[in-house]
C-alpha cells in the first residue's frame, strides 16, 4: 500500500518534471519573499552574521576547518559514486542542485519560522555532510535502465516504490536524532541542530520532488540532444536493483529505527511539555538576540582567523577538483566502455559497476557468455582439403590448394590494450585458450583485448549487449577475379554454402577466371514531403529539376560530409505527396547515415524556399532501403556490378559434374521463368542472397541490406565454337556495401576486410575499397550461381544438404526423444 503510494507520487513527479521544478523554485521565491516582509529580523549573509565574530573567537578553528574539508572530501566521493553510472557532470550537479535547493529552503523555512540562522559559510559544511547523493544515485540508476522517456518515468516511479519508504523513515529518524541537539542548552548547539532537522526535512522534500523531476528531465534532453539514441545502456540496472540487498529494506534495521523513532518522539515530548514550565523556557532566540547587538569592531581578527581557513578549505577543493577533472578521464573512458556487459540479473549477483571493469572482481558476469570470443577476432582460416570442400561434387583433387593465411590484426592497433586495467599486454592465444577451457575460470578471467572488444560497439553497432554471436566463418577460393586472386569469408551456419561457392571459385579458376566491371554507385535516400495541393508538389519537383534549384540544394547537401557528394534528384509524385530520391557517391561508406544526414539538412534548405511544405519523414521508401523494391532493381542502389566468365565445357563436367545444355535449360526454366511465374523483383537467380548474406555478415556490412544488395539476374548461354562452353554473367544493380563506418569498424570483422585487402579508406581514391567488394560479392555470386545450379542439374543437392547439412547431434536424439508414440 505505502510503496504503490509511493510508485504514484513518483510517477507523477517523474511525468511533470517541468511543473514540479518550477513549482518548486516557485514556493522557494515566495517563501523568501515572505520572510523578506517579515522585518523582525535579518537573515544571516555569508559572512555578514553579527554573531560571526563571537563565534569565531570561541568556537574551535580547527574542528571548523576539518569539518569543511570533510564536507569537500565527502561531495568529492559522492560524486565519484556517481560516476561509476557512466556521467561525470550531470548527476552530480543534479544532485548538487537539489541539495542546494534544499538548503536554501531550510534557511528560508528556519527563517519563516522567525529562527535565526548562524552565519551560512559556518552552515554550509554541516549542511553539505547531511547531503546523500547515493539516493540520488540509487534513484538514477533506476531511471537509467530506461530506454526511452515512457520508460523512464514507470523506472523512476519504481525507484520511488523501493525506496520512498525507506528514506521516509531515514528521514523521522535523522530529524529526532538530530532534534535530541536543539534540547541541548548549548544555545549555538540548539541552533545547528535545529538548523540540521529543517535540513533534512528539506533535503527529504527535495528528494521526494525535485530530485526525480530532475533526474527525469535530465535524461529526456539528453536523449534528445543525441537524437533518440539512449544515452546509457544500463537495462541491467532495473532487474538487479529490484532484486539488490542495498535497496531492499533490512526488516531487522527498519524495526530498530521504528522503534527508535518511538522512544525518540516521547523524549521530545516530555522535553516540550518540560519546556511549557515558564522557568525552563528558553528559546534560542534569547541568547542569539544579545548576540546580535554585538559589534563588529574585531573583524581585523576574523580575517585573519578565517584566511587560513579558507586556504586550506580552498586548497583542497581545488585540488580534489584538479583531480576529479582531469586526472580521471582515463579511468572513466575506460570504464565507460562498459567492457563487462552483465547478462543476468541472478539474485546473488551484483550490478556491475562501471568502475570495477576486471571481470574477476565479478565472476558472474560473463557467466552467459556462449564461447570464446578471441578466435572470433583472430581469424585464421585453416587449411582446408580439397575433398573436405567440395561434398556436392565428389571432385577429385587435382592439387592441394593452399589457404592464404588472414593477415592478422595487430593488437597493438587495439586500444582496448592500453585500457585494460590488469593485464596490460594480452596473454599468448595458448595460455587465453587454457584460460577458456577451464572450468573454474573461463572467459570471465579474460580481458576485453583477449577477448571481445566492446568499446567498438558501444555507441555504434548495439545497444544493451549482453554478449555476441559467435557465427562460424568459412572461407571460399581462390577466387579468380580481374586477375587477381581473393579468399572470401563467409559467415554461415548452412552447411554446404561454402564448400559449394568453393567449387564455383574452383570452376572459375580453371577457367581463366572472371571479370568485372561497377556500373554505377550512388547510395540513395528518398524522404517523403507534402504540400497543399498536388500542383504545388508538381511546382517543388519542376524546381529541383532546375539547374538553379539542383545547385542549391546540393550546397547545402554536399557540406555535410567531406566524401558525399548529390549527383541526383528523382522525385516522383503521389497526389499532394512529393518523393525525391537522393543520390550521392558515399566514398568507401555504405552510406545510409551519411545520405540521411545529407537530405535532412537539404530538406530544411527546400523547406526555406516553399515554407507551406512539410516533411513527412526523412525516408519515405521511396530509397528504398532494405524492403523489395522494383526502383532498385531498375535505378540500381550503392554499386551497381556486372561479371562474366566462360566456362570451357571439361570444366563444366569435371569440376561441376553436369553439362552445358543441362544448365542453360535449367537457368531459363528457373531463374528466369521460375522467377517471373513468382513475380519476382530481382530475383532471377539461384541463390544470391545466399552468398551476399554470408559476405556481409563476415564482412561487417549491414545484414538487412542482403534485401536489395541480392537482386541479381543470372543468365547463361552456350560458348565456343562448337557451343558446348558455358557463358554466364551476373548483373547486380543494388550492392548497398562498404568498408568503412558501421559494422566494419570492429576488429573480427575488419580481419575478414583484410582478407579482401579492401579494409577502410581506399589508399587509391576513396570508394574504390567499396566498388572492389562490390566486384568481390558479385564475382562470388556468379561462383555460388555456377555451383548451385550445377548441383541442381545433377540432382546433387538433396543428397549433399542431408550428408552435410544435417547435425547428427539432433538426428540421434531425436528418437529417444520422442521415444513412446513415435511422434513429434
Ligand atoms: P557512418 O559510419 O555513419 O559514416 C561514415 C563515416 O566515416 C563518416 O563520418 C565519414 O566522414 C567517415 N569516413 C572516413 N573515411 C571515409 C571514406 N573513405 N569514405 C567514406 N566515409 C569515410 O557510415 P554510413 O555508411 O553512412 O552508415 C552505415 C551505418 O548506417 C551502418 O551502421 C548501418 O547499419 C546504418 N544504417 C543507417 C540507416 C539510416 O537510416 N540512417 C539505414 C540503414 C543502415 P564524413 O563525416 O566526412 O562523411
Amino acid at each position: 500500500m505505502l510503496a504503490r503510494l509511493f510508485r504514484l507520487h513518483g510517477l507523477l513527479v517523474a511525468s511533470h518534471p517541468w511543473e514540479v521544478i518550477v513549482g518548486t523554485l516557485a514556493l522557494t521565491v515566495c517563501l523568501v519573499s515572505m520572510n523578506s516582509l517579515a522585518a523582525s529580523s535579518q537573515m544571516c549573509s555569508w559572512n555578514e552574521c553579527p554573531k560571526v565574530e563571537e563565534k569565531i573567537q570561541s568556537s574551535d578553528i580547527t574542528v571548523l576547518t576539518i569539518t569543511r574539508c570533510m564536507a569537500i572530501v565527502y561531495i568529492y566521493f559522492q560524486f565519484k559514486n556517481l560516476r561509476q553510472l557512466g556521467s561525470k557532470y550531470i548527476l552530480g550537479i543534479t544532485g548538487l542542485f537539489a541539495g542546494f535547493s534544499s538548503f536554501v529552503f531550510s534557511t528560508v523555512v528556519i527563517h519563516f519560522f522567525g529562527r535565526e540562522l548562524t552565519g551560512l559559510n559556518e552552515a554550509l559544511p554541516f549542511f553539505l555532510l547531511l547531503i546523500d547523493l547515493s539516493k540520488a544515485c540509487a534513484l538514477a540508476k533506476f531511471a537509467l535502465s530506461s530506454n526511452s522517456q515512457e520508460e523512464v518515468r514507470e523506472n523512476i516511479s519504481q525507484g520511488m516504490a523501493i525506496l520512498g519508504p525507506t528514506f521516509t523513515l531515514d528521514a523521522v529518524v535523522e530529524c529526532l536524532v538530530i532534534g535530541i541537539g536543539t534540547m541541548s542548552g548549548v544555545p549555538q548547539l540548539e541552533i545547528m541542530c535545529c538548523f540540521g532537522c529543517m535540513s533534512v526535512l528539506a533535503n527529504y522534500f527535495v528528494f521526494m520532488t525535485l530530485l526525480p523531476a530532475c533526474v527525469s528531465l535530465v535524461l529526456e534532453l539528453s536523449r534528445e540532444s543525441r537524437e533518440g539514441r539512449p544515452v546509457w545502456q544500463l537495462s541491467h540496472f532495473a532487474h538487479v536493483l529490484a532484486e539488490e540487498e542495498d535497496n531492499k529494506p533490512n526488516p531487522v534495521t527498519q524495526r530498530v529505527k521504528i522503534i527508535m523513532s518511538l522512544g525518540l518522539v516521547l523524549v521530545h515530548a516530555h522535553n516540550r511539555l518540560a519546556n511549557e514550565n515558564p522557568g525552563h523556557n528558553r528559546t534560542v532566540d534569547g541568547p542569539v538576540a544579545k548576540r546580535l547587538e554585538s559589534d563588529d569592531t574585531t573583524w581585523p581578527l576574523k580575517l585573519t582567523s578565517m584566511d587560513m581557513e579558507q586556504v586550506i578549505t580552498l586548497g583542497l577543493a581545488l585540488l580534489l577538483a584538479v583531480k576529479y577533472v582531469f586526472f580521471e578521464q582515463t579511468e572513466t573512458e575506460s570504464s565507460l566502455s562498459l567492457k563487462s556487459p552483465i547478462i543476468s540479473s541472478a539474485p546473488s549477483q551484483k550490478p556491475w559497476v562501471a568502475g570495477n571493469c576486471c571481470r574477476r572482481d565479478f565472476p558472474a558476469q560473463k557467466q552467459h557468455k556462449t564461447m570464446n570470443g578471441f578466435l572470433a577476432t583472430h581469424i585464421s582460416p585453416p587449411a582446408v582439403s580439397e575433398s573436405q570442400l567440395s561434398p556436392e561434387a565428389d571432385t577429385p583433387i587435382t592439387g592441394k590448394e593452399e589457404v592464404t593465411p588472414a593477415p592478422a590484426v595487430s593488437e597493438e592497433n587495439s586500444p582496448c590494450i592500453s585500457s585494460f586495467g590488469d593485464f596490460p599486454v594480452p596473454r599468448s592465444l595458448e595460455e587465453c585458450v587454457t584460460i577458456l577451457s577451464d572450468p573454474q575460470r573461463g572467459a570471465r578471467f579474460l580481458s576485453d583485448a583477449e577477448d571481445y572488444d566492446y568499446s567498438k560497439v558501444m555507441g555504434t553497432c548495439c545497444e544493451n549487449v549482453i554478449g555476441y554471436m559467435p557465427v562460424p566463418v568459412g572461407v571460399a577460393g581462390p577466387l579468380l577475379l580481374d586477375e587477381k586472386q581473393f579468399h572470401v569469408p563467409m559467415a554461415t551456419t548452412e552447411g554446404c554454402l561454402v564448400a559449394s561457392t568453393n567449387r564455383g571459385c574452383r570452376a572459375l579458376s580453371l577457367s581463366g577466371g572472371c571479370r568485372s566491371r561497377i556500373l554505377a554507385d550512388g547510395m540513395t535516400r528518398g524522404p517523403v514531403v507534402r504540400m497543399p495541393s498536388a500542383c504545388r508538389a508538381a511546382e517543388v519537383k519542376v524546381w529541383l529539376e532546375t539547374s538553379d534549384g539542383f545547385s542549391l540544394i546540393k550546397e547545402v547537401f554536399d557540406q555535410t560530409s567531406r566524401f558525399a557528394r548529390l549527383e541526383k534528384l528523382f522525385g516522383n509524385l503521389a497526389g499532394r505527396n512529393l518523393y525525391i530520391r537522393f543520390q550521392s557517391q558515399t566514398g568507401d561508406a555504405m552510406g545510409m547515415n551519411m545520405l540521411s544526414k545529407g537530405t535532412e539538412q537539404a530538406l530544411l534548405r527546400l523547406q526555406q524556399q516553399f515554407p507551406d511544405m512539410e516533411v513527412m519523414s526523412v525516408s519515405g521508401n521511396y530509397c528504398t532501403d532494405k524492403k523489395s523494391a522494383a526502383i532498385n532493381w531498375i535505378l540500381g542502389r550503392g554499386k551497381s556490378a556486372v561479371c562474366e566468365a566462360t566456362i570451357p565445357a571439361k570444366v563444366v563436367t569435371e569440376v561441376l559434374k553436369s553439362s552445358t545444355a543441362a544448365l542453360l535449360e535449367l537457368n531459363i526454366s528457373k531463374n528466369l521463368v521460375g522467377s517471373a511465374m513468382a513475380g519476382s523483383i530481382g530475383g532471377f537467380n539461384a541463390h544470391a542472397a545466399n552468398i551476399v548474406a554470408a559476405i556481409y555478415i563476415a564482412c561487417g556490412q549491414d545484414p538487412a541490406q542482403t534485401v536489395g544488395s541480392s537482386n541479381c539476374i543470372t543468365l547463361m548461354e552456350p560458348a565456343g565454337a562448337n557451343g558446348e562452353d558455358l557463358y554466364i554473367s551476373c548483373t547486380m544493380p543494388s550492392i548497398e556495401l562498404g568498408t568503412v563506418g558501421g559494422g566494419t569498424n570492429l576488429l573480427p570483422q575488419q580481419a575478414c576486410l583484410l582478407m579482401l585487402g579492401v579494409q577502410g579508406t581506399s589508399p587509391i581514391q576513396p570508394g574504390e575499397n567499396a566498388r572492389q567488394l562490390a566486384r568481390i560479392v558479385c564475382a562470388t555470386v556468379l561462383a555460388g550461381e555456377l555451383s548451385l545450379m550445377a548441383a541442381l542439374a545433377a540432382g546433387h543437392l538433396v543428397k549433399s544438404h542431408m550428408t552435410h547439412n544435417r547435425s547428427k547431434t539432433i538426428i540421434s536424439e531425436t528418437p529417444s526423444q520422442n521415444s513412446g508414440d513415435g511422434k513429434c
